[in-house]
């Protein structure tokens, strides 16, 4: 899958905004990327899952891992494609943990997938639990990248686009120098 349609299929579905808003930071940005909002759509999740499995066939993944929330669906997709196991982890005590039962065998190969890496914390958190774990992790693999691909997680990463969402403060917004209002994104005011 193209770079151009992923974000086409992000527009499309209503998961890339482009306007004026107040991110949940406080600062403002001209897009806004929800991929739950992508990802409510199974047929996209599965497409999604797919295209990013595609990348990893010949590397004999045995079990995808995700951290939750936002990596379980597409997380779930991709292991469906590569017909690999899937598990997850979250945080407990604010440490990324395996939890529900979950284990790794050493030597496992392992795949971490997320839907947006950003600075790539919580993908290199995941990695770290399972290396811990004893899993041979193969890489890591998410729908989009908002790093400029800067992100770095120790291991080979691959995502299907990039895209670069500046966030800025509102003294520094060109829009609010503009005098347009700022949007909260999943509010109803226009
Ligand atoms: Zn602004």
């Amino acid at each position: 899958m193209r770079a151009e349609e992923v974000i086409e299929r992000f527009r499309r579905t209503g998961a890339l905004l482009e306007g004026h808003f107040v991110l949940s930071s406080g600062l403002h940005s001209t897009n806004y990327l929800q991929c739950a909002l992508l990802l409510q759509h199974p047929a996209e999740a599965t497409r999604f899952g797919q295209a990013l499995a595609d990348q990893f066939r010949d590397q004999r993944v045995e079990t995808v891992a995700a951290p939750a929330i936002g990596g379980l669906i597409i997380g779930y997709e991709v292991a469906r494609s590569l017909g690999a196991r899937f598990i997850w982890t979250e945080r407990e005590a604010g440490l990324m943990t395996l939890r529900r039962g979950f284990t790794v065998r050493p030597g496992e190969g392992v795949l971490v997938v997320e839907d947006v890496i950003t600075t790539g914390g919580s993908t290199r958190e995941t990695i770290e639990t399972l290396q811990s774990a004893g899993a041979r992790v193969i890489g890591a693999a998410s729908i989009i990248d908002r790093s400029s691909g800067r992100a770095n997680v120790g291991v080979p990463r691959v995502a299907l686009a990039t895209l670069d969402v500046p966030s800025v403060n509102p003294d520094a917004c060109e829009a609010c120098a503009r005098g347009e209002e700022a949007v909260k994104p999943g509010s109803r005011k226009k």
